[in-house]
């Protein structure tokens, strides 16, 4: 089937959806191209929860269609909205129902207009000078052949944009520095009460303080239980428990704290990843339940149907976000966002985590021009596919600010249709003001 469009997202996790929408509503006729079978991206398929950080310590800094796709969740019993983050680590989490997800970004995109192909991996891609002009989706059988004006890239590793032939870079410089996978578990039969009287005995064994509020369980900690894993035959290693309850689904965590490193562009380190994975949880529950206060009548509901990649390639667009554009908070003139999520690293080599963090007010800017990958004349970047090294990303590939990138990306692409320019040349102050307007923070 051929088919043509003003405006082609690819990818549709939260940054592709939001595009989606935010291309829409300005008028662009829109399709949104998903390899998967749901959206939400590693929010719904690798159960990444909660989302995190809507907040800088001083005010909200994420609006727009984000808070739009929270409000949604809200009025379903999705989420309980933004709550002070338990652990401390940023101001607010975000916990959400991954399958109220699904639902509700299918409703928004039909309302929206935006039409949308699942099981449609976008396989290759044809050029015509610095612009896209052709691609083929395939699946299982079918290929479509899709032109638009502009395409817009929310794969995550920005694969449409390395296709078309866009410089990239791989984690710190080499497949072996990109931060491990995790596979995230859904976990039921969890003893809330008896975590908590835990937790309270011995609060030196978990990342807390005097204001951790414990009515919603966001658990980092049980340090002093983790070099048991061993005893287990665990494959990985991790100094910390990380989990956080389902809202309105008693006694239901997600946990976060396998790991194991690789390069998930390779088919052989992902299957390697997954599979670990895979036969890990059931050790995994056994440690849980012979070891860990609360969770001796737990059982495994699932794991996220991918294991969760956090990291492969990066994207070198015109403007490279670096770490001291975060940590100096870096005013851009052509700022379509900000965040406020810390430099946050899993190191692959050791269990731990690198964090530094953002001096008060705690805010850093995005701008536009790390959205363009450098060389393409119709391709805008969103989401964690955004250009950044490597510790910059660790802080801007979050859900939030994927959402916050993703309504800037489409609302570049609708003006560019609209007036006729190339996405780098669309006038700043145009697109900031489209932004504030849709409800954006800047
Ligand atoms: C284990 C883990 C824990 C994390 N913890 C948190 C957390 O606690 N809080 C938080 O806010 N963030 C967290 N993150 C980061 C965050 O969830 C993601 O970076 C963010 O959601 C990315 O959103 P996205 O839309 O840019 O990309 P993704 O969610 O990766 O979506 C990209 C989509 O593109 C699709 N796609 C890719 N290539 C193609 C193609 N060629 N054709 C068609 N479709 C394609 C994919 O199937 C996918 O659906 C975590 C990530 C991981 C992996």
């Amino acid at each position: 089937m051929d088919l043509v469009y003003d405006v082609v997202v690819v990818g549709g996790g939260v940054a592709g959806v939001s595009a989606a929408i935010a291309a829409s509503r300005i008028g662009a006729r829109v399709l949104l191209l998903e390899k998967d079978m749901s959206f939400g991206g590693v929010l719904t398929t690798a159960l990444v929860n909660p989302m995190m950080t809507f907040h800088s310590p001083a005010r909200q800094v994420i609006g727009g269609i984000g808070q739009e796709i929270i409000d949604r969740l809200v009025s379903v019993q999705g989420s309980y909205g933004h709550i002070d983050d338990p652990i401390g680590f940023v101001k607010s989490i975000t916990p959400f129902d991954p399958e109220k997800m699904k639902s509700s970004l299918i409703e928004l995109l039909v309302e929206e207009g935006v039409d949308f192909l699942f099981n449609s991996l976008v396989a290759s891609v044809s050029r015509e000078g610095d612009s896209i002009s052709t691609i083929t989706t395939e699946s299982t059988g079918e290929k479509n052949r899709v032109n638009a004006e502009v395409f817009i890239d929310s794969t995550g590793g920005g694969n449409l944009s390395i296709r078309a032939g866009a410089y990239y870079n791989i984690g710190d410089g080499s497949p072996s520095s990109c931060q491990p996978m995790t596979l995230v578990m859904r976990i039921g039969g969890v003893n809330r009460e008896e975590i908590i009287s835990y937790v309270n005995g011995n609060r030196d064994d978990f990342v807390i303080n005097e204001h951790t509020d414990l009515s919603y369980l966001g658990i980092a900690g049980f340090f002093s239980f983790m070099n048991r894993i061993d005893d287990y035959g665990i494959s990985f290693k991790r100094d910390r428990l990380l989990f956080f309850e389902i809202p309105y689904h008693p006694g239901q965590v997600f946990m976060n704290t396998t790991r194991y490193p690789g390069y998930a562009n390779t088919s052989k380190e992902l299957t390697k990843a997954q599979s670990k994975g895979n036969i890990d949880v059931w050790r995994f529950m056994n440690f849980l339940k012979k070891e860990i206060p609360g969770f001796e009548n737990s059982f495994l509901i699932q794991t996220g149907c991918h294991i969760g990649v956090r990291e492969t390639t990066h994207i070198v667009g015109d403007y490279v976000l670096k770490t001291n554009d975060l940590i100096d908070r870096k005013p851009f003139d052509d700022s379509i966002a900000v965040g406020s999520y810390p430099i946050d690293i899993h190191l692959p080599s050791s269990a731990e985590l690198k964090t530094i963090s953002i001096p008060y007010p705690g805010e850093y800017h995005i701008p536009m021009r790390s959205l363009i990958p450098k060389g393409l004349a119709n391709v805008i970047l969103a989401g964690r596919a955004i250009s950044a090294d490597h510790t910059a990303f660790s802080a801007v590939r979050t859900s939030p600010l994927a959402t916050a990138t993703g309504m800037a990306a489409g609302i570049t692409a609708a003006l560019a249709v609209k007036h006729r320019r190339l996405v780098r040349d669309v006038n700043i102050d145009l697109i900031q003001r489209e932004i504030v307007e849709m409800g954006g923070i800047l």
